[in-house]
């Protein structure tokens, strides 16, 4: 290597560790997104959150974004899954694909763990300006579930926030470590309403509210109460 070939290379470094250090400045498709990543977290080795009576974060995290995923079809949106299976997928990669989608927004589904079981209730995490509106609209949506408590939407440095060239945001959709919110996440027609409330806050957020369309079977439910698989969170 030459002398100048080793100075471009020391700065190309540089400049590396650089924006390796920082986070990528997202462009805003917030209001323009055709395509949606939804990234289910964890997989594989990693479980995530695991407590002895409840399903492992894993699980119930993709069957969230598998189920997200065909209600933002049925809305007519182009979706990317990260995962679609019992993967290990590293982060870096889950970042690296959701930025390959042009004209795209990163939507990741996880649930949460306390050493306190008495927490519960939803959070949702952004990191650029740009995804602050959709995440709160995500977290207020969740909230309306009965007996969940609204735990705010805030900024953290996860690298598929920070990373992301669009707006990403991040949603815990209940704490494991809660005996009442773990029986929730165990049963599926919990999971649908969950996926259902923040299809419905990516879909009303992209063409206005109330475009979205809940499908017959949560319609369904809804209308006959409902309660039958809803815990109570008292
Ligand atoms: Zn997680």
């Amino acid at each position: 290597m030459t002398r100048s070939q080793t100075a471009i290379l020391a700065a190309f470094l540089a400049g590396s560790l650089l924006l390796g250090g920082c986070a990528t400045v997202t462009t805003n498709t917030s209001h323009t997104f055709q395509t949606v990543v939804v990234d289910a977290g964890h997989g594989g080795k990693d479980s995530g959150a695991y407590r002895r009576n409840a399903p492992p974060e894993k699980v119930v995290a993709l069957d969230v974004a598998l189920r997200v995923n065909r209600k933002l079809q049925e809305s007519q949106l182009h979706t990317v899954l990260t995962r679609s299976n019992d993967t290990f997928i590293p982060l870096d990669s889950r970042v690296a694909l959701g930025n390959q989608q042009k004209n795209s927004i990163f939507v990741s589904i996880h649930f949460n763990d306390s050493r306190r079981g008495a927490v519960q209730g939803v959070e949702t995490y952004y990191y650029s300006p740009h995804a602050f509106d959709l995440a709160s609209k995500i977290e207020r949506n969740l909230a309306t579930l009965p007996g969940t408590a609204n735990r705010g939407v805030h900024t953290a440095r996860f690298r598929v926030l920070r990373n992301a060239q669009y707006p990403s945001v991040l949603v815990e959709c209940g704490y494991l470590s809660n005996r009442s919110s773990a029986r929730a996440a165990a049963d599926a027609g919990y999971r649908e309403q969950l996926a259902d409330k923040i299809a419905e806050a990516i879909v009303d957020y992209r063409y206005g509210d109330g475009v979205y369309r809940r499908t017959p079977a949560v319609l369904a439910r809804a209308g006959s109460g409902g309660a039958s698989f809803l815990p109570s969170f008292r």
